[in-house]
C-alpha cells in the first residue's frame, strides 16, 4: 500500500483507464516543493550547527544540549498525552488589542485579522 503524501492526496490514484489522475505538472510541483524544502532543512541545519559550534566555544557541552533537548521532548510528549486525555485543552492566543481567537498560522509575526494589531509569537510554538 502507498505511504505517505500519495496515499492521503485525492488528486493522486488510478482514474481506470490505467493512467494515473495526478498531472505531470502537479507531480513536478511536487518535486520542486519537496526540493525546496530539502533545501530549507540543508540550510537549517546549518544554522543550528553554526549556533552550536558558537555555544560550544563558549564552553557549552554536547551532554547539556542532550540533556535539554531530552527535556523539551519528555515536556512535549507530557503536553500531547496531557491533551489526548483531555486532562489538558489547548489555549488558543488571542489578539491582545481586541481579544478575539487568533488562528494558527505558520509565521512567527502574527497579524490580527480583525484590527490589525501586529505581534511575534512564540517562534517554537508548532
Ligand atoms: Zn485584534
Amino acid at each position: 500500500m502507498a505511504r505517505g503524501f500519495f496515499a492521503t492526496n485525492p488528486s493522486y490514484g488510478n482514474n481506470g483507464s490505467g493512467m494515473n489522475t495526478a498531472s505531470t505538472m502537479d507531480l513536478r510541483a511536487y518535486g520542486e516543493e519537496i526540493a525546496h524544502l530539502k533545501g530549507q532543512v540543508a540550510r537549517l541545519n546549518m544554522i543550528t550547527e553554526g549556533l552550536w559550534t558558537i555555544l560550544k566555544n563558549e564552553g557549552h557541552t554536547d551532554e547539556e544540549l542532550i540533556s535539554i533537548l531530552s527535556e523539551l521532548d519528555t515536556n512535549k510528549k507530557n503536553k500531547k498525552t496531557a491533551i489526548e486525555k483531555g486532562e489538558e485543552t489547548p489555549k488558543p492566543r488571542e489578539c491582545p488589542n481586541c481579544h478575539v481567537p487568533l488562528q494558527n498560522t505558520d509565521s512567527i509575526i502574527d497579524r490580527c485579522i480583525y484590527c490589525g494589531h501586529e505581534m511575534i509569537g512564540n517562534p517554537f510554538d508548532n
